[in-house]
């Protein structure tokens, strides 16, 4: 019998009808010949509610307490929803992140999973019933609780798919798959049918918000087939899956726009080795997160370097370079806090040639001036000015026709 796993969010889980509606699609899948797995999150924003709670006691709570105390939001999503499926005459059983035996590493707020013990689960299947799973949970090697980050849930649902061999990984969301880009800027944006885990990975990380990063990466190594759906409509949505040849073809299948973003330049810096490393040691040292790195030599003796950084870690990295300038001799040092970053992503960049010179030519005839350029294999990305950064997103969704579906595009 093939394996489904089924993951719900937040809001496919927030209230009874939801949770019987949940139910219900699972015990379909279990008429249609497979064997069930549900993997649910906390209830609505039960999470955040839980860290207020936490918060009022204490600005400063102790993580493993933290993490007993957030899993406790999941704990009661699957107990209620197996006693919904009782009341509809489903045998089901619920599961803590314990009882699966997920093991992590002791990280708390933040652990990794390590094994999974998946003949538990195997058991209760076997014995008729759908199994319904603690998302974001696991235990370290010393029985202590842990959770896996925020919106963990993704991740402990694709693990479970790796570890069951799943058919599928369903992820159920009150969207109804991944978009081209953010529909609320674009509003002509379309859904993708197909994706790479390469380009849903590089889409995650620009900030595209719509699965947990991890859980991708899982994916890709397991080569788990992820379904991102609607808990709402009964419509096909988006498949995460490994590439297939005729994604080539396709140039560009998302874009995304990174808003808060700020820039440093460090005008002249010594041409020698060394430098870099000095400069971005002591980034790291204020904990500072750096997005892009730009490095150019002006002469033999002077270099240029220019990194991008959130708007929020702006005062800690200029603190940070003033530190370590006359270090590395550097000449002046510009900051700027209204950056926005347009990116697209497409694994047919790999293969094709013209990919850049779209993007550049529909940015100049917008008369919006890109000020810097960072590339991957499979993504472009432009700098702007904050306040044309929604129309430099637009322009290149219109450059790239992403208000089409890939069949019907004429570039
Ligand atoms: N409940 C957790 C959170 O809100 C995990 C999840 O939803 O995936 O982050
Ligand atoms: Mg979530």
């Amino acid at each position: 019998m093939a394996i489904i796993v089924q993951k719900f969010g937040g809001t496919s889980v927030a209230t009874a009808d939801k949770i019987r509606k949940a139910a219900k699609r699972a015990m379909q899948a279990v008429k249609s010949g497979n064997s069930a797995v549900v993997v649910a999150s906390a209830r609505g924003h039960q999470t955040d509610e839980l860290i207020a709670d936490a918060m009022e006691l204490n600005l400063n709570p102790p993580k493993r307490e933290m993490d007993q105390l957030l899993s406790t939001g999941e704990q009661q999503t699957v107990a209620l929803m197996a006693i919904a499926m009782d009341a509809m005459g489903q045998p089901a059983v619920s599961m803590t992140g314990a009882q699966i035996g997920m093991i992590t590493d002791g990280v708390f707020s933040k652990a990794r999973i390590k094994s999974i013990d998946s003949d538990t689960i195997r058991r209760h299947l076997n014995d008729g019933k759908i199994v319904i799973v603690a998302g974001f949970q696991g235990i370290d090697d010393e029985g202590n609780i842990t959770t896996l980050g925020r919106g963990g849930s993704d991740t402990s649902a694709v693990a479970l798919a790796a570890a069951l061999g799943a058919e599928v990984c369903e992820i159920y969301t009150d969207v109804d798959g991944v978009y081209t880009t953010d529909p609320r800027i674009f509003k002509k944006a379309v859904k993708i049918n197909q994706i790479s885990y390469d380009e849903m990975l590089e889409l995650a990380s620009l900030g595209a918000g719509v699965m947990h990063s991890r859980a991708i990466e899982f994916g890709k190594k397991y080569n788990v087939k992820i379904h991102v759906r609607s808990s709402l409509a009964d419509v096909e949505g988006t498949l995460i899956t490994h590439e297939v040849p005729q994604m080539e073809g396709i140039l560009v299948s998302g874009a995304t726009i990174q808003r808060e973003l700020a820039k440093i330049d460090l005008v002249g810096v010594d041409n020698k080795p060394g430098n870099a490393a000095k400069i971005f040691a002591h980034l790291a040292k204020h904990k500072v997160v750096v997005n892009d790195i730009i490095q150019t030599e002006r002469s033999a003796e002077k270099a240029s370097i220019s990194f991008t950084v959130g708007k929020n870690d702006l005062s800690d990295a200029k603190k940070a370079i003033d530190e370590i300038k006359n270090a590395v001799h550097c000449d002046s040092v510009f900051a700027r806090e209204d950056m926005a970053e347009v990116s697209v992503v497409g694994v047919g960049m790999r293969t094709h040639y013209g990919v850049a010179n779209i993007m550049f030519d529909a940015l100049a005839k917008a008369k919006i001036n890109i000020d810097s350029i960072t590339t991957s294999e499979i993504r472009i990305s432009c700098l702007v000015e904050r306040s044309q950064g929604e129309k430099a997103l637009e322009t290149v969704c219109n450059a790239f026709q992403l208000d089409r579906p890939v069949d019907k595009r004429t570039y």
